[in-house]
């Protein structure tokens, strides 16, 4: 990718995000692309598949390249849970979706490698059928209840995730609609659980303006980073 405009486009970006993250979601891009934005100095990075950050992971490893922080933001299935997390400098999870999913993940505890594995409740505030992410709010407190049971655990409920609508004439509208949403839903946690605190992960390249000022903690930004 051409130096330059990469370094205006990270420059313009991290100034609108004030204290909220910047996750690179590299899921199109080749791994030379992903370690040209790390050594910017971009250290956060969401991949959707589990093969294909295993293999990015991989070359981080051999290329010395430590300091990365991987954020998986795909659909996972139970079957990929085990390799997933294996993967070192595995940071966090912003999809996970199901208690299913959550019982298999904490299943294989044992087998993650780092400290902290800081978990996000995906939240299908859009209502699309083709979006994952839970619908009941029984279920939601049953993983949350889950989670916060365990003891000394290196899982952590770290915040919720959720995406806009697609099928609509008002992407935008509809994406406010949908952080408002998950805001709310993340307030009356706070108080149900007496949290002090629980992240939002939203926003991607075409709506992460309204994520932040909806009060974004994590923004998702693949194409307008990667894409020329
Ligand atoms: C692909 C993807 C993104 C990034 O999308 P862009 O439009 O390329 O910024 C963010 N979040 C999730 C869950 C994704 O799958």
């Amino acid at each position: 990718m051409n130096e330059k405009v990469l370094k205006e486009k990270l420059r313009l970006l991290k100034a609108e995000l004030d204290k909220a993250t910047l996750v690179a979601v590299s899921k199109y891009s080749p791994v030379e692309d992903v370690t040209q934005v790390y050594k910017l100095g971009q250290l956060d990075f969401g991949e959707n598949r589990v093969p294909d950050l295993k293999a990015k992971s991989d070359y981080f490893i051999e290329q010395n390249l430590s300091d990365v922080r991987w954020h998986f933001i795909g659909n996972l299935q139970t079957n990929k849970v085990k390799e997933l997390v294996k993967i070192p400098n595995l940071w966090a999870i912003h999809s996970v979706d199901s208690l299913h999913l959550l019982q298999e993940l904490l299943k294989r505890e044992s087998e993650f490698a780092g400290e902290k594995l800081h978990l996000f409740f995906q939240i299908k505030t859009s209502h699309e059928l083709e979006k994952s992410g839970f619908e009941s709010m029984e279920e939601l407190d049953e993983a949350i209840e889950l989670l916060m049971s365990r003891k000394n655990s290196k899982y952590v409920f770290y915040g919720l995730m959720t995406m806009g609508a697609v099928r609509t004439t008002d992407i935008r509208g509809a994406a406010i609609k949908s952080f408002q949403e998950l805001k709310l839903i993340r307030n009356n946690l706070l108080k149900k659980y007496k949290l002090k605190e629980l992240k939002l992960s939203m926003g991607m390249s075409g709506d992460y303006k309204e994520a932040l000022s909806e009060g974004a903690d994590f923004i998702r930004v693949g194409s307008l980073i990667f894409k020329e």
